[in-house]
């Protein structure tokens, strides 16, 4: 396999076992760089199933996150429609009161807490159009 810059120029054939947020990424990476995939996942098709097995609970996606979901063409489309900003952590003190912690007062960056069904079903859908 002839390899440039720590990439392979050749197409591989390329099979991804689980097709949660890390599979369904990096299956849109792989097929960035022009490889053909295969993903196996165990569960039903989260796509198509309303209660999906699986993890439920929202997921607090970073910038680095949203960096790399931007990568394969998610990110504006999800966070606009989807994601809650989350700006600070809620403290609370033994004797009721309460204050607020900021995740990044320096530039203002927040997290995002997005669906993480509706996450893994975007990074499923393989019709993304990448920048
Ligand atoms: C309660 C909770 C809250 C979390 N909150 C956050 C958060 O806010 N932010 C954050 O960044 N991370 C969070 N995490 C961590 C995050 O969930 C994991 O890092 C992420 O889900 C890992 O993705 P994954 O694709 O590796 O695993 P999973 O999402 O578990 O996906 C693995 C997939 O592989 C499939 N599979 C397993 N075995 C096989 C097999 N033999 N053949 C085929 N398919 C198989 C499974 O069905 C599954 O779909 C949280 C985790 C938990 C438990």
């Amino acid at each position: 396999m002839a390899l440039q810059n720590g990439h392979s120029k050749k197409q591989l054939d390329v099979v991804v076992v689980g097709g949660g947020l890390v599979g369904s990424l990096e299956a849109l990476y792989l097929a960035k760089r022009g490889h053909r995939i295969r993903l196996y996942e165990f569960r039903e098709d989260i796509r198509y199933t309303p209660q999906a097995r699986g993890r439920s609970i929202n997921l607090a996606l970073s910038v680095r996150g949203r960096r790399a979901l931007k990568d394969v063409g998610v990110e504006t489309h999800m966070i606009e429609e989807h994601g809650i900003p989350m700006k600070a952590r809620r403290i609370h003190r033994m004797d009721g009161s309460t204050y607020a912690i900021p995740y990044d007062a320096r530039t203002k960056q927040c997290i995002y807490s997005v669906g993480r069904n509706y996450l893994n079903a975007r990074l499923l859908q393989g019709n993304l159009t990448f920048t």
